[in-house]
């Protein structure tokens, strides 16, 4: 969890919340991943247009205007992916890279530079970042970049996942449940592949928020709850043999034991 002051102050500046999910819930899973992403860009109009370009997509976005604020945030939530301009108050781009890798994290980074100078490029590179883009850029390029580094992660990883008669192919968003289609909305996808990913592991309500929406959404509210039901009404309908379940007290998992016999 991040320090109180960040979310607290997050919570207080946030432009996207529950009505962004409401809307996001509404788009059905067209087969890219969703990716906790932030942002960290000083220049509101930029950071903004990025924000609502990758929520558009599906994705958790959040918005860091500090350096020093952005490894903060870096250290406190699963990010799978960094947007990071150069020149920032409080350290500057090269610098959060530098950072974060002595940390020992590989989260990928896309460095967004105002100059298009090669030495800049080196040194972003050479500072850890997997990418780079130059100011001004197209919106549709960002997109593109962010997409290619998504696919980098998920290489090597099983193209179909099973658990049970439940299939999901992240590739293509197909989700099957005794070989019957099931059609989910972007974060339901994304909440069943990372329990099919970890059959029979529980996972905290907290830990779910973390990893499936930005940090607009406190531990308060009961987002997840509601996806956990809306996805058992979908994957489970009324069988018996159920996958989805609540362990009391602690969160849900999809089960690893063999359904009951028909
Ligand atoms: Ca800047």
């Amino acid at each position: 969890m991040p320090p109180d002051s960040l979310r607290t102050r997050r919570a207080d500046g946030a432009t996207i919340g529950p009505d962004a999910a409401r809307v996001r819930a509404c788009q059905v899973w067209k087969g890219a991943s969703v990716l906790r992403v932030l942002v960290v860009e000083d220049e509101p109009t930029i950071s903004a247009a990025v924000r609502t370009a990758l929520t558009a997509s599906g994705h958790a976005v959040d918005v860091a205007d500090d350096g020093l604020e952005a490894i903060a945030w870096e250290a406190s939530y699963p990010y799978d992916l960094l947007i990071l301009d150069v020149v920032l108050p409080g350290l500057d781009g090269f610098g959060v890279c530098a950072r974060i890798r002595e940390r020992g994290s590989s989260v990928p980074i896309l460095m967004l530079t105002a100059l298009d100078q090669l030495q800049d490029r080196v040194t972003g590179l050479d500072r850890g970042a997997d990418d780079y883009l130059v100011k001004p850029f197209a919106m549709a390029e960002l997109q593109a970049r962010v997409r290619a580094l998504a696919r980098r992660q998920t290489q090597g990883r099983p193209p179909t996942l099973r658990v049970h008669d439940l299939e999901l192919d992240p590739a293509t968003g197909a989700v099957r449940r005794g070989g019957e289609p099931i059609e989910l909305s972007v974060r339901e996808f994304a909440m069943l592949e990372l329990f099919a990913r970890h059959p029979g592991h529980v996972f905290h309500r907290d830990r779910l928020i973390d990893k499936l929406w930005n940090a607009d959404f406190s531990p308060e509210s009961n987002i997840v709850e509601v996806y956990v039901r809306n996805l058992r009404r979908k994957v489970d309908g009324g069988r018996r043999d159920g996958l989805i379940q609540t362990v009391r007290g602690s969160g849900y998992r999809l089960r690893a034991d063999g359904p009951p016999p028909p």
